[in-house]
């Protein structure tokens, strides 16, 4: 079904969880760290209706400052959209239609999201979720038939 459920997610709340999602609930100049109460607010951009601050360093920055959402245009509740389509592993054109914006902007995102979680992991491929499992009953049961030593 081609609805854009994106309409019927609230901005304010999106931009609530992307700031907490992103900036650990606390906004800051990139620049110089202050707190984003120290900023004024300079304008909201148009397509992404977000609210750039102005810092008393000069900085200019927004809620995707820092992100990999800088210089997008989406609207908060489209990058929540996006980010859980791209975890969910949906279909490219399927998180398209559900965001409302073109196939290949998706398409570029998962492939900056996939790279960017490729980055933060480890050198070392962990174990899947049933190798864990496994190994922590196989580590569990030779502590049991071991004998205790000593
Ligand atoms: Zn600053």
């Amino acid at each position: 079904m081609d609805l854009p459920i994106v309409d019927l997610f609230d901005d304010e709340l999106s931009e609530a969880w992307l700031l907490k999602y992103f900036h650990q609930g606390q906004l800051r100049c990139p620049h110089c760290r202050r707190d984003v109460k120290e900023a004024r607010l300079f304008r909201v951009t148009r397509r992404s209706r977000l609210k750039v601050y102005r810092c008393k360093c000069g900085g200019i920055y927004n809620l995707y400052s820092g992100t990999v959402f800088q210089g997008k245009h989406f609207r908060p509740a489209q990058a929540i959209l996006l980010l859980r389509g791209v975890c969910k592993g949906e279909p490219t054109a399927q998180i398209a239609r559900e965001i409302g914006v073109a196939r290949q902007t998706v398409h570029d995102m998962r492939k900056v999201l996939q790279a960017q979680a490729q980055r933060l992991q480890p050198e070392t491929p962990l174990p899947d979720r049933q190798t864990e499992t496994d190994e922590m009953f196989q580590n569990a049961g030779e502590k049991r038939s071991t004998p205790s030593g000593s």
